[in-house]
């Protein structure tokens, strides 16, 4: 049906590689491109023995937009799946607006000089999308992505008003590492330290960081303590689902994991700044990322499972309901599968899933769209059969 080209050549770059080359009628030819080529030639050259599927793989800087034209302008592809870092957002959706290719991403824009996250600067390209007759698909991992299709699932068939949102986010897996973060270091340490926040009667309430916290039961995997953070999905959700009266972010952590991210934050090595070292100028927070365990290559002794899901409250037919919908991903089967773990897994499924709907014509629509805000039916359905089965629980008992 059609070529895509994947930007990225990390942990979540890696599988979307493999489940693209795992449906060949969808997506006829595959080029991975990345700041370093021969991290994208070690993806191909295990696509190519695995599958017997040729992947083509480029250099690129995606902070510069002429060498992304370029490249599109060469490579033509129907599709860009943008799985490099938020940093990258904008220089690729200007680059897909001059070369005229569609665009998909799983994280919004986040500029590298100050630690903040926030739809407006992506939204801004509506137009400019809609003029061109091109189609941008945000947010299309598991959170911001699944979650968010969930959300729009439950809405659609289950409730009649959502009034009350819980996202929650378990992982309770194990990488047998002292400390390690499952993408980026650098994206998820500004993420997780930076104060949190959450949507209550139509206003922003802000915390200190991992101030609300509490023990949640997860299935199959029994009570973790759960921390409110702010995430993405919550400024789409609850513009896209006006009948929302509060929405929170759930994410357990780990004791260790926190007193780690403590000490890294009381050190400075958490600074997005520049410092002055041997005569150089270094970034703490990236030369931290430089001596991390790499997230792409923690999948070997991963054991355990994520389990992610949305707890919703509101109103069907005039009677309160409750439902909860969720997904539980085994670290060794993602390992098994792709070779990378399972918080690479969960996002690159869905990334994949999401091109899919694009090739299809299912979700083709010129504009900025985030992926509630389309038909979430035939995405769910896909999800069972790529490896992401979810399950509902009707009138449970939420614990929120
Ligand atoms: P990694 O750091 O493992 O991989 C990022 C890749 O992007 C690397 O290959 C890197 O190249 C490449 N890259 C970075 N800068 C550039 C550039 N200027 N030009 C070209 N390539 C570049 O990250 P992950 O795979 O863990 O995460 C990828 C994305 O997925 C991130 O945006 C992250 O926020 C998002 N994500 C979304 C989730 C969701 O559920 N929605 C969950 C987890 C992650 P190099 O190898 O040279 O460093």
């Amino acid at each position: 049906m059609g070529k895509v080209l994947i930007i990225g050549a990390g942990g979540v770059g890696t599988v979307v590689v493999h489940k693209v080359a795992q449906n060949p009628e969808v997506f006829t030819e595959i080029m991975l491109a990345s700041r370093t080529k021969s991290k994208c030639d070690v993806i191909a050259k295990d696509i190519k023995s695995r599958y017997g599927i040729e992947v083509k793989t480029a250099q690129v800087d995606a902070d510069v937009v002429p060498e992304l034209v370029a490249l599109f302008k060469d490579y033509q592809p129907e599709l860009v799946i943008n799985v490099a870092l938020p940093y990258q957002d904008l220089t690729i959706m200007d680059a897909c607006l001059e070369a005229g290719v569609n665009y998909m991403d799983t994280a919004n824009y986040e500029p590298k000089d100050e630690a903040h996250f926030e739809y407006s600067w992506q939204w801004a390209y509506r137009e400019k999308f809609e003029k061109a007759g091109l189609t941008a698909i945000l947010g299309c991992g598991f959170d911001p992505g699944v979650t968010s299709i969930f959300t729009a699932y439950a809405a659609k068939h289950h409730f009649d008003e959502i009034h009350y949102l819980d996202i929650v986010d378990c992982n309770a897996g194990d990488h047998h590492k002292a400390f390690a973060t499952n993408f980026n270091p650098e994206i998820n340490i500004r993420e997780v330290s930076q104060r949190g926040k959450y949507w209550e009667n139509g206003q922003w309430v802000e915390t200190e960081p991992h101030e609300i916290h509490k023990p949640l039961n997860y299935p199959e995997i029994g009570p973790k303590e759960s921390y409110v953070i702010y995430h993405e999905e919550l400024e789409s959700l609850v513009k896209n689902f006006p009948t929302i009266k509060r929405a929170r972010f759930w994410m357990t952590f780990g004791q260790e994991y926190l007193t780690h991210l403590r000490v890294i934050q009381n050190i400075g090595m958490a600074r997005i700044d520049e410092v002055e070292y041997n005569g150089q100028k270094i970034v703490p927070i990236q030369f931290l990322k430089a001596v991390l365990p790499n997230p792409g290559e923690l999948g070997e002794n991963y054991t355990g499972w994520t389990s992610i899901g949305c707890r919703i409250k509101g109103i069907k037919d005039g009677q309160e309901k409750t439902y909860y919908i969720y997904n539980n991903c085994s670290h060794e089967a993602a390992f098994k599968e792709t070779g990378t773990q399972g918080v690479s897994y969960t996002t690159g499924v869905p990334a994949m899933i999401g091109a899919l709907m694009f090739m299809k014509g299912l979700w083709r629509k010129a504009g900025v769209y985030n992926v509630e805000e389309f038909n979430p039916d035939p995405f769910m359905e896909q999800l069972n059969i790529h490896g992401l089965p979810w399950v509902e629980v009707h009138n449970a008992d939420l614990e929120l």
